[in-house]
């Protein structure tokens, strides 16, 4: 696929799409195990994005993501900001526009093992990270769009029996097993609306 100034721009505007569409979902599932803010603090930061998108887009990939990744950090309150601020910072470290899938997959793990540097944490305690991993396994695995979604989608559900040891919702202890992580869920969103983009483009 040729990356060009209108698809990135595309991309842009779907996610802020799927995030404002899915905002009173992620809300109301910060609001069981959280503080009720990750719809919101989501759609302050992919506004930002979209009102940025002429000149993220005007970028070569790379500093694309970095600026993007960059914006995240600085609008969005919250834990959510900085890690997604920090996964795509990292992810325009480690990718060109000519990756193959592996690659792609094998970036995407290096970015998000700097999400978890940034977090003090790791997979399995029930946080974006549970999403993640299982995604940039799956594309390392050169599996199609539709199994990596999938996987994403698994993996979000998967959090809902996992008890929380990071984040606000660690707070709850015991109490925060039988919820769904509002991260992982905006997470697996997210990945959802980049393959239909993809398939797009
Ligand atoms: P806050 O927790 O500050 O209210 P949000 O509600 O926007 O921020 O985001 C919460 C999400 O951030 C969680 O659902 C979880 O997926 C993710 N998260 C929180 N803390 C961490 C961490 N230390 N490492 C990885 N992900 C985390
Ligand atoms: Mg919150």
């Amino acid at each position: 696929m040729t990356l060009t100034k209108e698809n990135i721009a595309a991309l842009i505007k779907a996610a802020q799409a799927a995030i404002t569409d899915h905002a009173d979902e992620l809300t109301d599932l910060d609001s069981k195990i959280g503080d009720a803010d990750h719809g919101y603090n989501m759609t302050r930061g992919f506004n930002a994005l979209l009102e940025d998108a002429g000149a993220i887009a005007d970028k070569p990939l790379p500093d694309a993501l970095k600026a993007a990744g960059m914006k995240l950090v600085m609008t969005v309150g919250g834990a959510s900001g900085p890690l997604f601020g920090t996964f795509l910072m990292a992810l325009g470290k480690e990718l060109n526009e000519d990756v193959s899938r592996a690659q792609l997959g094998d970036a995407v793990r290096k970015a998000t093992d700097a999400v978890a540097k940034r977090g003090k944490s790791e997979a399995g305690q029930k946080t974006l990270l549970d999403v993640l991993y299982p995604v940039a396994d799956a594309l390392a695995g050169e599996q199609s769009n539709e199994l990596v979604v999938g996987t994403a989608h698994e993996a979000a559900k998967a959090t809902i029996p996992m008890l929380a040891i990071k984040g606000r919702a660690s707070f709850l202890g015991e109490r925060s097993i039988g919820h769904m992580d509002p991260g992982s869920r905006s997470t697996a969103l997210l990945i959802e609306t980049i393959a239909k983009w993809q398939e797009q483009t």
